[in-house]
Formats: structure tokens, C-alpha cells, sequence
């Protein structure tokens, strides 16, 4: 009896972008079958270290590819873990899994992005690039019941009960017209030595009546020695093992002798993958015991600020059947991580040398690796130094904390930074006059997490980490210009206090300002106003709002206007419309909305036609 079932309307989504997209390298659907098969030999092969007889009579693992040029089919085999009839449901079908949803936007959006397939969960279905119909028939190990699944790729597939010999999976492509060179055995090694060489088990062509012959090199890569592996292998490696396409930016294979021993091969991509902040991220490290894939969801092996580095680490020293909970409080696996991370950074180290090289992967990973400096605490200061920032002190290149305090002054012992939007308009804050004037550099920090790190780095090789609101500097300014008079400026400083005494804490005046009439900043030790903004952004409650000032420029010819003003009674409607405009100034300096956008303009329309 055969269960007809539907896809589910993502995957007929998906397969409809798959059948019809006019992608012209197909051939990755072996890649993306092979890789799966690989996996159901690993699942396997942890199976029996718990349960040693489980596939029994089974031989050694490995995947078989038959191609049959009469019937015009193509079978990829493994003797793996095989599937169950939930499994065939749960996995081929009807599961809505968040990729699918994904690679459906990304391939829409880009038109390209195809041969993404693999990276998110949904490789199978590039079947459906070459064939018509495919047809899985697989025997789940340590069952007795083998199933067939049958599908079109168009109207939902069927299963019904199947025979098989032993565990495993055979998946037949029926090969469309126009794909029938996927039978061509000269052809299917070359594209098996492309894409799957590193990969582990045997992958074995059936010639026909010429026997079979094993195409790939079938050992596990990171286990051989540097010399014997090309830079194209390395990269085949790490394809396989991200399912990202591009470039890796790092490469780094060691091997860690003494205490522990263990072997590792990380990447590093040059593209940032799609989900580096979905809060489920996970770290991108397989863990195997001597060759023994045991868990790709061991979080304690790398730093959530390093989720982006791809690879292997393999150690013998593990115990082979030690539980996947059991590795979560294993103190081998805390030395691991840490040795791991110290060869991390002190590649990166060498990395940063070459500024341009190292920028192509600061943009794609520097905003996750700067949570670093508050997260990994035996190396905040290390991972501070290699962190990169805008700043006063240059417009065109980042900087980093050893660089700005190279340039200090005599005297000087903290790092200034201010946080906002962007570097544009931080760097015009009125806030940084006084910074500039004294010749004082300042970091310019865009990101969230900038409002975090410094929190937790209060001190960098000596100097003070401080927001420029908490400035200790003595900026003594000897002004000679005029100013306006003591008596007047409170007048007006009383004025539009009780004018803003909703939103405005505190109307003050200050010497610090030499280019703006006026500046908004908050009581030292508050949140900033970026910060402020930014909660106010990611959290609908409400943020209790720090005391904001208002500060004066005496010297301006505006305010020192503005205050002469307060004499007479029948200025007042006037004195009060530009107050605002000065108040929305400072906003709009600080990158602040504004209330009244409207008002605003009509306003400063209006002065600029008297002034015309
Ligand atoms: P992914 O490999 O990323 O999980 P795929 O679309 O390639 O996504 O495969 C979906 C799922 O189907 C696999 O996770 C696995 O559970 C199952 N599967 C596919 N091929 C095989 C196979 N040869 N043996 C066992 N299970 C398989
Ligand atoms: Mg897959």
C-alpha cells in the first residue's frame, strides 16, 4: 500500500527555483548526494561504537556511484545509517526547516545562489536540478523493514515498503533529456575529484564490465600531512564542511602536541554567512575522536565571538564513547578550546600585519569579534588589540587601541571614544569641538556592541577606556573672544529650561563648544544617547531615559543674540521659536529625531528668505 503525501508548500517553492533554474553548474547535485551520503556513514559509525553489532555483515563504509547509461539513470548508494519511514517524512519532504525559507529569498532576490543549496539544509532536492524522478529505496540499521520513496519533484511523493539487503540508501535519478552525460563515467570522476575528493569514505565508480575503481583519496584530510595536501584541497575541505562557495580568508591546520594531543583545521570564510546574529547561531567546529565523527553541537569548543570559524578538531585523547553531554563539562574540551582559540588569535595577529588583507575580514566578522572583549576574559586584552575603529585621527583607515595611544598626547592617559549611527555624523558631533581644539583623538564606535566592550575594558595598557561624556580632561580654555553676558545667559538658560523641562533635564553653558550654538549630552555615568536609542529600537518597552543636557555656547554670536534678547518682554515669541530650532539642532547633531519635523521647517525657511 503506498502513502501518497504532499510537499509541503515551502518545498514545492523551493523545487519549483531548483527545476527551473536556468543555473548552469548542475553538477553540484553530486556533490550535495555524496556529502549526505558521508553523513549517514558518520551517523553510522557513532552508532556502533554505543552498539558494535548494529550493522553487522555490512562491510566497511562506503558510497558507490552507478551510472546506467542504457537506462539513462545515475544511483548514488550508501551502506550508512539509512532512513525509516518517519525519517523519509521528516527529511524529504514535509519539514519546514528555516532554510528552505531562506534559500527561497536568497535565490529570488540574487536570481543566483543555487549551488548555496547545501548550506541551507535542503542539498537533497538538487536532485531535482538533473532529474525527472528519483527514487530512494533505504533500510534504516538495526531495523528489518526497507522503504521506497518515489517522488517527481512536482506532486508530493510516495512511500511504500521496499526489500533491501543491509543498511542503507540507494537514491536513483532518473536523469532528465538533457542530462544524460551524468552517466559518462569520464566525466562523473572528474566531477567526484572536484567536489568530493576530501571526502573520507571510498567513493566508488561502477565501470560496468571494467569492475569499479575507488576516484577519491578516502582519508581523512586534517589527519594528513600539511605538505601532501594543495591549497585546492584545503579548499574542497572547507566547501564541504561549511557548504559555503567562497574563498576561505584563513586556513589554519596544527597540530597540538604535549598534554593533550589534538589535530585541528579551522577556516576563516571571506563572506560573511546569512546568519552570523540569529540568536541560535552555532559554533562551526566538528568534533571527531580519531576520525570518528561525534558531534557538530559541541558549544563549548569555540567562543560564540568566534561562531564564524569553520572546522575540525579531532582528538585521540577523547574517549571514544564519551556522551554528547558528558563533552559539555569536559575540562579536555576546555583545554582544547583554549589552545585552539590562542592559535586563532595569534594567526589573526600575524593577519593583521597587511591592513588591507586583514579589513577583508574585519567588515565580515569584526562586529561578532569585538563581543569578544567582553566575553572571553583570559584574552579581552589580546582580542581588544586586534580589533580595528574609526576614529578623529584618520578618515580613511580604522585604527586600533595600540595605534591611538601611539599618537597620544603628553599627559594623556585614556582612550576617548563617542557612540552613535554612524561616522559621518558622529564625527560632526559638537560634542568633539573641545576634543578637536586640544588636539585629542576620538574613537568613533557605530556598532551596538560598542556600547558593551568598553564596560568590561576599563583600562587598555594603561590608559582609561571613557566615553567622551565622562571626560577627566582638564579643558581649561582661556577664551578671549566675547561672550555674553553673565546675567543675560541665565535669564536664557532659565528660559528654555522651563521651555524644555519635559524632555531636558538640565540647560547649561560651557566652554567646550567652538563651532555649534549649542550641543545635547547626558549627566556623566549615564547611558548615552545612543544607547538609549538603540534600546529604545530593540526592546518595545520603554527605556528609562538618562537626564539629558542641553549646553550653551556663550561665545556663539547666536546664543550671545539670543541672550540679549531676554532684556525685552516683546521678544518673547521670537526668542522662544529660535530656542527650539536650537534645541532641534542639537538633536539633529546628536542624530536625534526631532519632534516637530514640520515646524522645523517652516522655521528655517523662513529665516533663510529674510536672510536672501
Ligand atoms: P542536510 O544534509 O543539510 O540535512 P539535505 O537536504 O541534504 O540537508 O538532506 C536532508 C536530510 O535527509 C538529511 O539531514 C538526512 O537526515 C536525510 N538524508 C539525505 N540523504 C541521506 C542518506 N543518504 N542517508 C541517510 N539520510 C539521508
Ligand atoms: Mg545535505
Amino acid at each position: 500500500m503506498a502513502d501518497k503525501l504532499e510537499f509541503q508548500a515551502e518545498v514545492s517553492k523551493l523545487l519549483d527555483i531548483v527545476v527551473n533554474s536556468l543555473y548552469s553548474e548542475k553538477q553540484i547535485f553530486l556533490r550535495e548526494l555524496i556529502s549526505n551520503a558521508s553523513d549517514a556513514c558518520d551517523k553510522l559509525k557513532y552508532l556502533i561504537l554505543s552498539n558494535p553489532d548494529i550493522a553487522k555483515g555490512n562491510g566497511t563504509l562506503k558510497i558507490k556511484i552507478t551510472p546506467d547509461a542504457k537506462e539513462n539513470t545515475l544511483m548514488v548508494s550508501d551502506n550508512g545509517i539509512g532512513m525509516n519511514k518517519d525519517d523519509l517524512i521528516n527529511h524529504l519532504g514535509t519539514i519546514a526547516k528555516s532554510g528552505t525559507a531562506e534559500f527561497v529569498r536568497n535565490v529570488k532576490d540574487n536570481g543566483s545562489g543555487v549551488e548555496l543549496i547545501g548550506q541551507f539544509g535542503v542539498g537533497f532536492y538538487a536532485a531535482f536540478m538533473v532529474a525527472d524522478k528519483v527514487e530512494i529505496v533505504t533500510k534504516k540499521a538495526g531495523e528489518t523493514q526497507a522503504w521506497k520513496w518515489v517522488s517527481d519533484g512536482k506532486n508530493g511523493f510516495e512511500i511504500t515498503e521496499a526489500e533491501r539487503d543491509g543498511n542503507g540508501t540507494d537514491i536513483k535519478l532518473f536523469l532528465k533529456e538533457d542530462d544524460k552525460n551524468y552517466t559518462d563515467t569520464i566525466y562523473l570522476r572528474h566531477i567526484i575529484r572536484t567536489y568530493s575528493d576530501h571526502i573520507e569514505y571510498p567513493i566508488v565508480l561502477e565501470l560496468g564490465e571494467a569492475g569499479e575503481e575507488t576516484v577519491n583519496n578516502a582519508s581523512a584530510l586534517w589527519m594528513r600531512h600539511k605538505s601532501e595536501i594543495t591549497k585546492e584541497q584545503y579548499k574542497e575541505f572547507y566547501h564541504h564542511i561549511s557548504k559555503n562557495f567562497d574563498d576561505p580568508w584563513m586556513t589554519l591546520h596544527f597540530k597540538a602536541e604535549g598534554n593533550i594531543e589534538y589535530t585541528g583545521l579551522l577556516y576563516i570564510p571571506s563572506e560573511m554567512p546569512y546568519d552570523l546574529f540569529q540568536p541560535d547561531k552555532k559554533n562551526g567546529l566538528k568534533l571527531y575522536v580519531n576520525k570518528v565523527f561525534i558531534s557538530d553541537k559541541v558549544e563549548e569548543l569555540m567562543p560564540s565571538y568566534l561562531r564564524f570559524v569553520k572546522g575540525v578538531i579531532d582528538s585521540a585523547d577523547l574517549q571514544l564513547n564519551i556522551s554528547r553531554e558528558m563533552l559539555q563539562h569536559s575540562a579536555l574540551i576546555e583545554k582544547i578550546k583554549h589552545g585552539t582559540v590562542s592559535r586563532l588569535l595569534k594567526e589573526l595577529k600575524k593577519r593583521a600585519k597587511d591592513y588591507d588583507d586583514y579589513m577583508k575580514f574585519w567588515k565580515n566578522f569584526g562586529i561578532a569579534f569585538k563581543e569578544g572583549i567582553y566575553e572571553d576574559f583570559s584574552n579581552r586584552e589580546e582580542v581588544a588589540s586586534l580589533s580595528y575603529f574609526a576614529s578623529t585621527a584618520d578618515k580613511e583607515k580604522l585604527t586600533t587601541l595600540d595605534d591611538y595611544i601611539s599618537r597620544a598626547k603628553d599627559g594623556q592617559k585614556t582612550i576617548y571614544y563617542i557612540t552613535g549611527d554612524n561616522v559621518q555624523v558622529l564625527a560632526n558631533n559638537p560634542q568633539l569641538e573641545a576634543f578637536q581644539s586640544k588636539g585629542l583623538e576620538v574613537l568613533l564606535l557605530t556598532d551596538p556592541i560598542d556600547e558593551f566592550w568598553p564596560q568590561t575594558l576599563p583600562n587598555y595598557k594603561g590608559f582609561a577606556v571613557k566615553h567622551i561624556s565622562q571626560a577627566d580632561e582638564d579643558f581649561n580654555f582661556d577664551r578671549k573672544e566675547p561672550k555674553a553676558d553673565e546675567g543675560s545667559l541665565k535669564k536664557l538658560t532659565d528660559l528654555m529650561a522651563e521651555m524644555f523641562k519635559n524632555e531636558i533635564g538640565k540647560v547649561t553653558t560651557t566652554d567646550k563648544l567652538t563651532k555649534s550654538p549649542a550641543s545635547l549630552t547626558v549627566e556623566n555615568g549615564q547611558m548615552s544617547i545612543h544607547l538609549e536609542r538603540l534600546m529604545r529600537h530593540h526592546q518595545q518597552q520603554t527605556v528609562f531615559a538618562s537626564t539629558r543636557i542641553l549646553e550653551l555656547n556663550p561665545y556663539h554670536p547666536l546664543i550671545i543674540k539670543l541672550a540679549d534678547m531676554t532684556a525685552d518682554e516683546k521678544n518673547k515669541a521670537q526668542l522662544e521659536e529660535v530656542a527650539k530650532i536650537i534645541l532641534d539642532q542639537a538633536k539633529i547633531a546628536e542624530g536625534e529625531a526631532i519632534s516637530d519635523p514640520s515646524f522645523y521647517g517652516e522655521v528655517v525657511s523662513s529665516y533663510i528668505l529674510k536672510a536672501l
